[in-house]
């Protein structure tokens, strides 16, 4: 087998940072990326997003977590070197990578474009298992080997920093967005201003919606219009949530705490649907006529698949959309994570990988 690669030459040995055990700082971990495979890209990380799945994970707040961990699914870079099957990508390509990197290719769902929901489990970018049986390091590394299949192109036009959240934060709030068919004449409410909501305020925007953005945090509020919302909510003030009663087609609760879903599924209109993207920690509660009374819809949805996250891409592209970021070296990594945990970012952190390379 013969496999090019560029004159970088992309050695095995990997530097990144990873959680070495739940609640413990991320720290400096060096390990060996595989030889890349006839299909396989090797990707030069150039930047990578911090989306709140990291934390949740690095922290084994979902459980199951594998450490050591090296998180990071929001991956856009340069391929530097190219397997000998490959024919989407050459060497100085832009490429780009969000949360699975393979998933079995003959279930339904993988059949319909929908990896993302395999009938058989994803392999995903980071804490998970490929099918060589070796644990899955994500973006908060020098480089990555992974199938061209389950890589995204990247237009030269989007600034590369901003871009790198579209992979989970973009593309998680895109895929609703269009499959609840969000659009002119349709009221559609965001939940947090986060990095997933403000991607989710930027397309309902762009998609034509009314959009009604909801915060706890009174500080968002010229931000969230700035980004597209029509109309801001603070959702502690209960009577101006009262005031939207019944009438939603539509909300995406992009939330990462523990909060009552019953206030968002009292502003869903008749038949409308409250989408959950956000996985908190522990279960939710649900009262039964928040959906029985006015035969409402309570959905969940998680990121998007391949096609969907091209198209995505190639919307922005368009467009000119990318993520409001706040660009960090790596070593500021765990004080993000604390920041995050704050609400206080604007609105996605990305880890500028050079950072890493040059320590
Ligand atoms: P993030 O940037 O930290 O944003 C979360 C937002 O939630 C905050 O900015 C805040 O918005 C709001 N919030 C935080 N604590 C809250 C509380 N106690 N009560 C009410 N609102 C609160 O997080 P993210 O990266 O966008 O991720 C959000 C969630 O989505 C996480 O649980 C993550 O794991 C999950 N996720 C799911 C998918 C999927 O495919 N379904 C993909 C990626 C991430 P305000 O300040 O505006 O209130
Ligand atoms: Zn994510
Ligand atoms: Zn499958």
């Amino acid at each position: 087998m013969s496999i090019t690669l560029s004159k970088s030459g992309a050695p095995k040995a990997t530097k990144s940072y990873a959680a070495r055990a739940a609640r413990e700082p991320l720290a400096p971990f060096t390990f060996d990326r595989r030889d890349p495979l006839p299909h396989d890209i090797v990707i030069d990380v150039l930047f990578c997003g911090v989306c709140h799945s990291d934390i949740h994970q690095a922290r084994d707040e979902w459980g199951g977590s594998l450490f050591p961990m090296v998180p990071g699914h929001e991956i856009a870079g340069r391929v530097i070197g190219v397997g000998d099957k490959v024919t989407k990508f050459k060497v100085g390509d832009l490429a780009a990578v969000g949360c699975f990197v393979d998933s079995c290719r003959t279930c339904g769902s993988c059949g319909e474009g929908l990896e993302q929901y395999c009938e058989n489990g994803m392999t995903v970018t980071y804490n998970g298992i490929d099918r060589s049986g070796a644990p899955t390091f994500g973006g908060y590394s020098e480089r990555l080997v992974v199938d061209e299949a389950y890589s995204l192109r990247v237009s030269e036009k989007l600034d590369l920093a901003a871009t790198a959240p579209l992979l989970c934060a973009g593309i998680t709030l895109y895929s609703p967005l269009r499959h609840w068919k969000a659009g002119p004449g349709k009221k559609v409410g965001i939940v947090g201003l986060g990095g997933l909501g403000h991607m989710g305020v930027k397309f309902a925007h762009a998609f034509g919606a009314h959009v009604v953005l909801f915060t706890t945090s009174p500080g968002k509020v010229e931000d969230g219009k700035r980004l597209g919302a029509d109309e801001v909510v603070i959702s502690k003030d209960a009577d101006a949530m009262a005031k939207h009663a019944n009438s939603f087609d539509l909300i995406v609760d992009a939330v990462s705490a523990e909060h009552d879903m019953n206030a968002y599924l009292n502003l869903i209109k008749r038949d409308g649907t409250l989408v959950l993207v956000g996985v908190p920690e522990k279960p939710l509660s649900i009262h039964p006529f928040s959906v029985v009374a006015k035969r409402k819809n309570f959905a969940g949805s998680c990121i998007g698949g391949i096609a969907e996250t091209q198209e995505m891409l190639d919307f922005c592209a368009e467009k000119g959309i990318v993520s409001d970021i706040e660009l960090i070296p790596i070593d500021k990594i765990n004080e993000a994570y604390e920041r995050m945990l704050k609400s206080d970012v604007k609105y996605r952190f990305v880890i500028d990988m050079a950072s890493l390379k040059n320590s």
